[in-house]
């Protein structure tokens, strides 16, 4: 007698009773992660933090509620200054509220000395400070709604290439005089170097001359993220126009509080200062 074709008939039956079986348990497993939250174990302060939630969750954090992407894409930012844990409040369709935690892991902030900005906008006198409370209020403003564009979810782009000459967070000192944190990064680039939407958007502010920010542009990318570019020589957008990624909407410049030309790029999640490197870093 000989064993083998009776094995090979053994063989092939358990497939038959298994492999339906397997096709069963990987289709349970993909509806099991469709309905967990899923989120990063810990960022770095600055970060942006994007999660997925089950279609149709609620979802808050730090007291405000956050908009839902329809494939459950949610997205908040930590701020330079947050310690300890991060906590989402998730509640899916039909379950009890799940907390889910994001330890924020602490970062060094150096002390960078910015010597030679002219005098009159490090302490400037009533009637300009009274100016750039005026402008910093159309700012805020303009900061404070966030339509449902998805570009805050794309991969972002430099908008120049170039030597980073100021990051995020650094403890800055004008003149001698401690000012606040730098809220965003710069890039060294020559007056008239071409600057693109790092991810598309709408243009919710585009001012020539403001006082310490000079030539400005803000984009608002959805969900809360927005972008901001400041010192530029030139605007190519207006308020309300919808760009692309990698859209011209400006040229870079040394206009308002500036040594020197350079695009400084903002990055915010409603009033939250963020930082655009991790923005950039993210998924390389
Ligand atoms: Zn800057």
């Amino acid at each position: 007698m000989n064993p083998k074709p009776s094995t090979n008939r053994m063989a092939r039956g358990a497939a038959m009773v298994l492999l339906p079986l397997l096709w069963l348990t990987l289709a349970w497993a993909k509806q099991a992660s469709a309905a967990e939250v899923v989120a990063p174990a810990h960022v770095q302060q600055g970060a942006l933090v994007y999660a997925r939630v089950p279609s149709g969750s609620r979802v808050s954090y730090e007291g405000r509620s956050l908009n839902v992407t329809d494939y459950g894409t949610v997205v908040f930012g930590i701020g330079r200054d947050a310690k300890g844990v991060a906590r989402l409040h998730v509640t899916p369709p039909g379950q009890a509220e799940q907390v889910v935690t994001v330890e924020i892991r602490p970062r060094d902030w150096p002390i960078e000395r910015v010597n030679g900005v002219p005098p009159k906008t490090v302490s400037p006198p009533p009637d300009i400070a009274r100016r750039i409370a005026r402008e910093q209020k159309k700012v805020t403003a303009a900061r404070a709604d966030s339509n449902q564009g998805l570009g805050f979810a794309e991969h972002f782009i430099w908008p120049v290439r170039g030597r980073i000459s100021g990051r995020f967070g650094n403890q800055r000192v004008y003149n001698g005089t401690p000012g606040s944190a730098h809220s965003g990064m710069d890039i060294a680039v020559r007056t008239g170097t071409p600057v693109k939407a790092p991810a598309s958007g709408t243009v919710v502010l585009a001012e020539p001359d403001m006082y310490l920010t000079g030539g400005t542009v803000l984009i608002d990318h959805g969900y809360g993220v927005g972008s901001n570019f400041l010192h530029l020589s030139k605007l190519d957008v207006a308020v309300g126009d919808s760009v692309a990624q990698g859209d011209i909407i400006g040229e870079v410049g040394a206009t308002g509080r500036a040594t020197g030309p350079h695009l400084h790029w903002g990055m915010t999640w409603f009033s939250t200062r963020i930082d655009p490197l991790l923005v950039l870093q993210r998924g390389d």
